[in-house]
């Protein structure tokens, strides 16, 4: 039996005030919400919205948490596949799930699709050497069939992320595919404290904590280590009875992230 698994289908109660330390992506994606909400004012002004859009960044740099907001923020069904689950797949299949996802997202539109790990399957297509029966091709193939195949008016979204824009088909950067580009960094320090203030939202924090200070001690961590660091320092202060997170939670969390890192970069070096 084949391990494919279809595209899930969800209703995000994610919002943009959930998203925090990326405003110019978050201005960029204001328009594209207001077109799913009402996308006749845009046709009436004969304006055509982008089909796809690409999500560029490092891991955890929030492209699945931003895709989920616009899906929230417009109130519209969101279907997502990891792109990395198409290849152990047999021939035909990813292709097939492709189809699926794209007809049932025509069924429920305006609708969201958020494919993650584009590059998995959207890598450049080799000098032909797997003749056109590779499976990944295939999937890259139907992935750009059915974005030739939905008109603008249809008003299907679809968004991709990658960490590894070099690498993609120059094939799906054409217009009419994935034309747009929206580019997420690692957080800079008033970014980091923006991403702190959001997860520590219900989290009981001692006197004694300085979201700024925990910003400026966490150069280099992406917007899921500091979610992840905020966890970790509520854990602690579990595990020693406190009732409320205090400074050295987090010291002791942030050490455990940092050492961590550390060793699994050791295992895979
Ligand atoms: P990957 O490339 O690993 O799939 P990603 O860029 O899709 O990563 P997300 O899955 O969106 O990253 O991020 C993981 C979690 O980290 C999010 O669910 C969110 O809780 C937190 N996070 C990441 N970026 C932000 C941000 N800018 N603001 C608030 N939370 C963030």
């Amino acid at each position: 039996k084949s391990r494919a698994r279809r595209a899930r289908k969800e209703t995000s109660t994610t919002t943009l005030d959930d998203v925090a330390g990326i405003e110019s992506a978050k201005r960029e994606i204001t328009e594209i919400i207001d077109f799913l909400k009402s996308p006749e004012k845009y046709r009436r002004l004969g304006a055509v919205m982008p089909k796809g859009i690409l999500l560029v960044g490092p891991p955890g740099t929030g492209k699945t948490l931003l895709a989920r907001a616009i899906a929230g923020e417009a109130d519209v069904p969101f279907f997502s596949i990891s792109a990395s689950e198409f290849i152990e797949m047999f021939v035909g299949v990813g292709a097939a799930r492709v189809r699926d996802m794209f007809q049932n997202a025509r069924k429920e539109a305006p609708a969201l699709i958020f494919i993650d790990e584009l590059d998995a399957v959207g890598r450049s297509r080799g000098a032909g050497l797997g003749g056109g029966h590779d499976e990944r091709e295939q999937t890259l193939n139907q992935i750009l069939t059915e974005m030739d195949g939905f008109e603008a008016h249809e008003n299907i979204l679809v968004l991709a992320a990658t960490n590894r824009p070099d690498v993609l088909d120059t094939a799906l950067l054409r217009p009419g595919r994935f034309d747009r580009k929206i580019t997420l960094d690692r957080p800079h320090k008033e970014a980091r404290q923006a991403i702190l203030e959001v997860h520590a939202r219900k989290v009981p924090l001692a006197p004694d904590v300085d979201l700024a200070q925990v910003a400026a001690r966490t150069t280099g961590f992406s917007g899921a280590d500091l979610k992840n660091l905020v966890n970790e320092a509520a854990l602690t202060a579990a595990r020693e009875n406190l009732d409320q997170v205090n400074e050295h939670c987090f010291e002791l969390a942030r050490d455990r992230i940092i050492l961590g890192e550390e060793r699994e970069a050791h295992l895979t070096a």
